[in-house]
């Protein structure tokens, strides 16, 4: 729970960060009848108001009670880019002024994707990431992870059907407000009713993270990003992750599969003459091979100034064909608003740079 001071020096909570029950003992508290609370949680969590105000049917006086005592939130918009396929990319300052940036993307059939972050900054230093260049600056609280859903959700009038934690930072070193988040995106009382299978953490491998998770009663989606199954190669490409060894990582992810019976996504983000070779596809299959999981492709998004360029798209093609022939459930990521600088980090670096509005 967030707690902010307000001009008059007492302090207030973040009302999104109530539990249902605590949203109802806090209207009764205040004199005013329960079937009120169910009118308030709908503005707070469905409609995602920015303002006590906006709450059009809840009477004044109840409006200003909840002013003094609650904030609405935790993030305000600070640059936006709008891609030719419907995708914005936002970034979003908090109280501290601690930026990050999240996308949303609507899909024709009514979907709306929310990627969101973790985390302000990184300190994993994955070499092909921009988020990774520039270190940590903080980890985020859960409602700072909600809020910028709920801003997405907001800015776009539609529900969010899913959220995929691959924005900037990474969630398992940032454990415990990653779960809270999660559980509140869940709820259908106090939060935004998505299914936590359209809910999905992405790891860069943190083992201790993959086994708490692996116990976790929900049926949250992992996605690790794997990038080489070559031990030199991803040592060098994510030294954040190099004190586990491949192999300890296989042997966590079967103890995933074999607990939960979900298939985790493999994120591979294919980098030219680097984890692209005959050596790293044989590598990659031999990792797969008659295990539960599914591959997904990525072709490199280019970051200022990196070392690393993509393969080219015949390389990509020919992977998922060698993955397939050894049975493994491969797809090639088709790669959304990349003219809205999609990979990681980017938009703020841009925002610091001062071209963006
Ligand atoms: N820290 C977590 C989640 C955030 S990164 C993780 O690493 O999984 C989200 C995804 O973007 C990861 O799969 C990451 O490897 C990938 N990524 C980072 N930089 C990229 C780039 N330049 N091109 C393509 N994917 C990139
Ligand atoms: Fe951090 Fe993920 Fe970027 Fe690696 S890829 S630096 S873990 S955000």
């Amino acid at each position: 729970m967030s707690i902010d001071t307000n001009p008059s020096g007492s302090t207030r909570t973040n009302i999104r960060s109530l539990s249902r029950e605590q949203l109802t003992d806090a209207i009764t508290g205040l004199g005013v009848p329960s079937w009120r609370a169910n009118q308030v949680a709908d503005w707070v969590w469905k409609k995602g108001v920015t303002r006590f105000d906006e709450m059009t049917n809840v009477p004044a006086t109840l409006r200003s009670q909840l002013e003094e005592r609650f904030t609405l939130g935790t993030t305000t918009e600070v640059a936006r880019q709008v891609s030719v396929d419907g995708s914005r990319k936002y970034l979003l300052a908090f109280e501290d002024g601690v930026s990050v940036e999240c996308v949303g993307m609507p899909s024709p059939q009514g979907r709306l994707s929310v990627c969101a972050s973790t985390q302000a900054g990184c300190g994993m230093g994955c070499a092909f990431c921009a988020t990774g260049a520039s270190g940590l600056t903080r980890s985020l609280t859960a409602d700072e992870i909600f809020d910028q859903v709920m801003h997405v959700g907001d800015d776009f009038g539609q529900r969010v059907t899913s959220v995929v934690l691959m924005g900037q930072g990474e969630p398992f070193a940032n454990y415990d407000a990653t779960m809270a988040a999660l559980r509140h995106l869940n709820s259908p009382t106090a939060g935004l009713g998505i299914g936590a299978r359209h809910l999905t953490v992405s790891t860069c491998g943190v083992i201790p993270g993959i086994t708490k998770f692996a116990n976790e009663p929900e049926q949250f989606t992992l996605a690790v990003s794997l990038h080489s199954a070559v031990q030199a190669t991803r040592n060098a490409l994510m030294p954040g992750v190099r004190r586990w060894s491949l192999v300890h990582l296989y042997d966590v992810l079967g103890t995933y599969v074999a607990k939960t019976g979900r298939r985790p996504t493999y994120e591979y983000a294919l980098m030219a003459g680097v984890n692209d070779t005959d050596a790293e596809l044989r590598a990659l299959c031999d990792f797969c091979r008659g295990t539960l999981c599914h591959v997904n492709l990525i072709m490199l998004n280019d970051v200022e100034g990196s070392r690393f360029s993509p393969s080219t798209s015949q390389r990509a093609n020919e992977f998922l064909r060698a993955l397939g022939q050894v049975g493994v459930e491969a797809t090639l990521r088709n790669s959304r608003g990349a003219d809205i600088d999609a990979a990681c980090g980017q938009l703020s670096q841009r925002a610091r740079r001062g071209r963006l509005s």
